[in-house]
């Protein structure tokens, strides 16, 4: 048998400090997961968390130029802590969710905000605010061999040389082994797994032509520029 047409690439996510590449099956993302930028979204701090999901293919390994959207007047940054999974299952027990993970990088979860809240007024899905092309970039992962399981320590993004988003780790309401657990209770997780861990406070609007540097403490540097 052969494919109709060409098959799509592989997508994958470089690993630091070698040639090694992780390949990617789904991308996930965690609703909300900061108190402090639940607050600012106008949501309650303490709900369980929630997910939703971008085409693995909206990843763009390495960041660089990203494309700025068409169909939004405000795009927005959001700063995450991504999650590498080498394995999986469901049902998966808080207390063994760390043993699945193979690394950490970060992310940029970028949002078309108009969209989402048009989308949150009409009950309508977040699809095309949060799933676009290139809306995911995303730095090298950081294998816990090497980074162990961050939990605490900076996560931030700048926005031409000014700090936008400033927050710490601890701050997550929920952590990282409780957000893989949660998860796999909805959906079955699978080795190649990525999952976006939420965004401190800071989101802002950011335009053509605007540089975006974003960072996680031992976890590395992103740096993305809007075209
Ligand atoms: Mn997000």
């Amino acid at each position: 048998m052969s494919y109709v047409i060409p098959p799509p690439a592989r997508i994958a996510v470089q690993v630091a400090e070698g040639n090694d590449l992780f390949p990617v099956r789904r991308v996930y993302c965690v609703g909300r997961n900061y108190a402090d930028h639940a607050a600012e979204m106008g949501a309650d701090t303490r709900e369980p968390p929630f997910f939703f999901s971008k085409p693995a293919d909206a990843l763009v390994p390495g960041g660089g130029d990203v494309a700025y959207p068409t169909l939004t007047g405000k795009l927005q940054h959001e700063v995450e802590l991504v999650v590498a999974l080498a394995a999986g299952g469901a049902g998966i027990p808080a207390a063994r969710a760390l043993d699945c993970v193979y690394g950490y990088a970060v992310g940029v979860d970028l949002t078309r905000r108009d969209l989402q809240q048009v989308a949150k007024d009409k009950g309508h899905p977040w699809d095309m605010a949060k799933g676009f092309d290139q809306s995911a970039p995303i730095g090298t992962i950081h294998p816990v061999a090497a980074v162990g399981h961050p939990a605490r320590g900076a996560i931030w993004l700048t926005v031409n040389g000014q700090a936008r988003q400033t927050g710490d780790l601890e701050q997550m309401a929920w952590k990282v082994g409780e957000v893989i657990a949660n998860l796999s209770t909805y959906v079955a997780l699978a080795p190649g797994d990525l999952i976006f861990t939420g965004t401190p406070a800071g989101v802002s609007t950011v335009l053509r032509g605007d540089l975006l540097v974003a960072g996680v403490a031992g976890v590395g540097e992103l740096t993305v520029r809007l075209v």
